[in-house]
């Protein structure tokens, strides 16, 4: 049986390739996996990992728990790659939704590039310099807020 988890440092690498990103995993199933005390799954839970909503008991999605799993490992938390933007919500950088992005300018003349996560909706902001502007993922699309169906607010 677990004691509570006080040393969460023990067993760094969850490896995300035991995670089936086509299927959904309780709360119970996650602790077998990798074999942790439920206290761990809260810990990733605050930390970002999505549950599936609605659901009791709570279920993860395959495909998001890899995806946090990865993250963690990477230690790359706070680092955003060049195609995502960081979420305050999820505490991780997220890809935006659609790709499509707005540009916007603070009075102070600071731009900034604002999509909204692909996993939970919220708005995220990014600022970019003029000079990095012209650099943005070819994968971006850059919309007005009325071509696109997506909440910007
Ligand atoms: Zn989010």
């Amino acid at each position: 049986m677990h004691g509570v988890d006080m040393t969460p440092r023990r067993r760094r690498n969850y490896n995300p390739q035991l995670v089936s990103s086509t299927r959904s995993y309780s709360t119970e199933e996650v602790c077998d996996l990798f074999e942790v005390h439920p206290n761990t799954i809260r810990n990733w839970r605050d930390k970002g990992l999505q549950v599936i909503d609605d659901r009791q008991p709570i279920l993860f999605h395959g495909s998001d728990l890899k995806q946090f799993l990865k993250n963690m490992r990477s230690g790359r938390k706070h680092t955003c790659a060049p195609d995502e933007l960081f979420c305050f919500k999820c505490r991780l950088p997220q890809k935006p939704k659609n790709n499509e992005f707005i540009l916007v300018q603070s009075p102070g003349g600071q731009r900034r590039i604002r999509g909204v996560c692909n996993h939970c909706g919220t708005v995220m902001n990014r600022a970019v310099s003029s000079k990095n502007i012209d650099k943005l993922p070819a994968s971006f699309c850059i919309v007005t807020p009325q071509q696109s169906n997506l909440k910007w607010e």
